[in-house]
């Protein structure tokens, strides 16, 4: 079910109890900012997951809320993490859903690496 990108972080959002090692995951990368991992349901052959550390819902809550440090951390994790998956040659692409019409589902930030084929047309027509 798709999720609001505004009101209270939820403490106990699937992210959240990734991030606190309460479910597993297959992380590929961590620093103080960010940590990444495979998306449960890839829908690419490569399908990564980066999410800030702190506890923001979404692009807007983590560009309004969070400090300078944190948001250069994360975006340099993205950029790490891409290159890390040898994907700058061929490219790749990045989406952040957020809110009911980007069927946004789980409320923390999370920002998708699609990589390993030809993505094609931006969006469905
Ligand atoms: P959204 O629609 O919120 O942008 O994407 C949420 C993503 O999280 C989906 O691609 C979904 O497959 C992934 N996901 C949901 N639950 C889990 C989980 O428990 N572990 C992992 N690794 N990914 C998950």
């Amino acid at each position: 079910m798709p999720v609001a990108a505004t009101g209270d972080y939820d403490d106990g959002n699937i992210f959240a109890r990734i991030l606190r090692g309460e479910i597993p995951s297959q992380r590929i990368y961590e620093d103080a900012f960010a940590v990444a991992f495979h998306d449960i349901n890839p829908q690419a052959p490569v399908h990564v997951l980066v999410i800030p550390r702190g506890p923001y819902i979404s692009w807007a809550d983590f560009s309004a809320r969070a400090t300078d440090a944190e948001i250069a951390g994360f975006v340099r994790a993205v950029g790490q993490v891409a290159r890390d998956l040898g994907l700058e040659e061929p490219g790749y692409r990045l989406l952040a859903n957020a809110g009911v019409h980007a069927h946004q589902e789980v409320p923390h930030l999370h920002v998708h690496i699609f990589g390993g084929r030809q993505m094609g047309a931006m969006l469905p027509r």
